[in-house]
């Protein structure tokens, strides 16, 4: 696992080369950009944006991969992509309503690295860390220390499931699943698809959208053998993080059998518009992918300056019926703590 210690920060004027992009994903994931100063420099955003770039990152770190930086405007602060990863003074604001657990997940953890709110299925955190750390996540004050089991804790957590027969579905959670090791993943999924009654398999995951480098032969490997069926729910916001890469990867994972559907946070300043949506949507489809979901944001703390209300979510989402046709159309849908499902708007 890569922690924050043991990547030390860049010091000033002291950047190394920028890698290249088709670097193994393991080295980009390791040399992200993790100092907000060189977050704005890099993208040449000038001083001004420093202060308040600081304040944020001194709240929830920042995480940005190379591969995803080249997918972003230089000197344009209202770039879609951007405004998902750069900490903003803003989020040291307290606002009424936003709490650090806004779904309230912490009652749901019956074992290590186990959440099971919902029948039927059930979250594994397979892995504390993400890609890339957006500014919106609603996990962005997620004990995450506490739910990084051994495998010894994982068999324990496992029982859970061999036990109980009416969970036909596990999904792979975080965090981000795939930052874990292809070693480890390919020995939970053994382990998982030796459960009898459990059918599917489902990730949830940024990971092939932030390095497209990380659908690899290792991963295809464990992921193409399992008889489990496979879904992988990836988590894209605007079309622009769609580039060749990214479909490249997306090709490698449906032909290895692999239902591909996306979910997206509704952001003020990112897809606020049906414009915006709506070529994400054909976009999508374009990799193979799937709309799912369309999430209103969760109420986490220091995110409040990328709600939408209600009423115009439900606006945006007529005005995209007008223009897409249905199977590209996302359920615009709100997690309600203590619920058994998604809530549509
Ligand atoms: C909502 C959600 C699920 C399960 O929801 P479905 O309605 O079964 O798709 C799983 N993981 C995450 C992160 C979710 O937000
Ligand atoms: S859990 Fe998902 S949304 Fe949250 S920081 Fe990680 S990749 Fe981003």
């Amino acid at each position: 696992m890569i922690t924050r210690s043991s990547v030390p920060l860049q010091r000033p004027g002291r950047e190394p080369r920028p890698l290249p992009i088709q670097a193994r994903w393991q080295t980009q994931l390791a040399r992200a950009i993790r100092d907000p100063r060189e977050l704005c420099r890099r993208l040449g955003l000038d001083e001004a944006w420093w202060p308040g770039a600081e304040r944020g990152h001194a709240l929830f770190e920042v995480r940005v991969p190379e591969a995803y930086l080249a997918r972003i405007r230089p000197g344009d602060p209202a770039d879609p992509l951007l405004r998902q990863v750069l900490p903003l003074a803003e989020e040291a604001v307290p606002m009424a309503g936003y709490v650090a657990d806004p779904l309230a997940e912490a009652e749901h953890a019956p074992a290590p690295g186990l959440i099971h709110k919902y029948a039927g299925r059930v979250l594994l955190i397979a892995s504390p860390a993400c890609a890339v750390n957006c500014r919106y996540c609603f996990r962005r004050h997620f004990p995450y220390e506490e739910n990084a089991p051994s495998r010894a804790q994982w068999e324990t957590t496992l029982d859970h499931l061999r036990c109980d027969a009416t969970i036909h579905e596990a999904i792979l959670s975080g965090g981000d699943p795939l930052a874990a090791s292809d070693r480890q993943l390919a020995w939970l999924v053994e382990r998982l698809a030796a459960i009898p009654h459990l059918k599917r398999l489902r990730i949830h995951t940024r990971l092939p959208v932030v390095i497209p480098e990380r659908i690899d032969d290792a991963l295809l490997g464990w992921l193409t053998t399992t008889h489990l069926q496979k879904v992988m729910v990836l988590h894209i916001n605007h079309a622009n993080e769609i580039d060749e890469a990214v479909i490249a990867a997306c090709r490698k994972l449906s032909a290895a059998g692999v239902t591909l559907l996306n979910q997206s946070v509704l952001l003020r300043g990112v897809n606020d518009s049906i414009g915006a949506l709506a070529a994400l949507s054909e976009r999508l489809f374009e990799a193979g992918i799937l709309p799912y979901y369309l999430h209103v944001l969760d109420p986490v703390a220091g995110a409040a300056h990328f709600d939408v209300a209600d009423d115009e979510a439900r606006e945006l989402v007529a005005g995209l019926r007008e223009v897409l046709p249905g199977f590209l159309m996302p359920r615009l849908v709100r997690e309600i703590p203590g619920e058994a499902s998604k809530t549509p708007l």
